[in-house]
């Protein structure tokens, strides 16, 4: 597998309980490089953007309040498979079925405050790395 990238976020709830350095610890301690990253509280425009593939689902107007409700360290991850390796240490949404020892299984709170989100495709890491770092080449 080739060098790729992948969008991280590690969402309001992890970074309110300062469970960022724990959550980058797991990227590079798999491989993964951090070659972006900044702290931002998005918009209700730019969470409901990122997120334009939910707008139908029930649950579509709490997690855009959810994503705005305090600050979230935004990331690109580079390395070998990166989009499949972070989904793996990532663990499954809702951390109830989250594998133990994924960030999910040790630091979300539910399967809305789930701790992190990870590009699930080439195309969505393509489309979401351009959306928050318009200025990467
Ligand atoms: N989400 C939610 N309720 C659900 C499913 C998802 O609040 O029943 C939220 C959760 O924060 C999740 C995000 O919507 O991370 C995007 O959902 P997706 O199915 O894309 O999950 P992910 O790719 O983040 O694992
Ligand atoms: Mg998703």
């Amino acid at each position: 597998m080739t060098q790729e990238r992948t969008l991280s976020i590690i969402k309001p709830d992890a970074t309110a309980r300062n469970f960022v350095g724990k959550i980058l610890a797991h990227f590079e301690n798999a491989g993964l490089s951090i070659v972006a990253a900044k702290m931002v509280t998005l918009t209700p425009e730019q969470a409901g953007e990122f997120y334009a593939q939910h707008k139908e689902r029930p649950f579509f107007g709490e997690l855009v309040d959810y994503m705005v409700s305090g600050r979230v360290l935004i990331s690109i991850l580079e390395g070998n498979d990166a989009i499949n390796l972070n989904r793996t240490l990532m663990g499954a949404t809702d951390p109830k079925k989250a594998d133990p020892g994924t960030i999910r299984n040790l630091y979300a709170e539910s399967i809305a405050a789930n701790a992190v989100h990870g590009s699930d495709s080439p195309e969505a890491a393509a489309r979401e790395i351009k959306l928050f770092f318009p200025e990467l080449k």
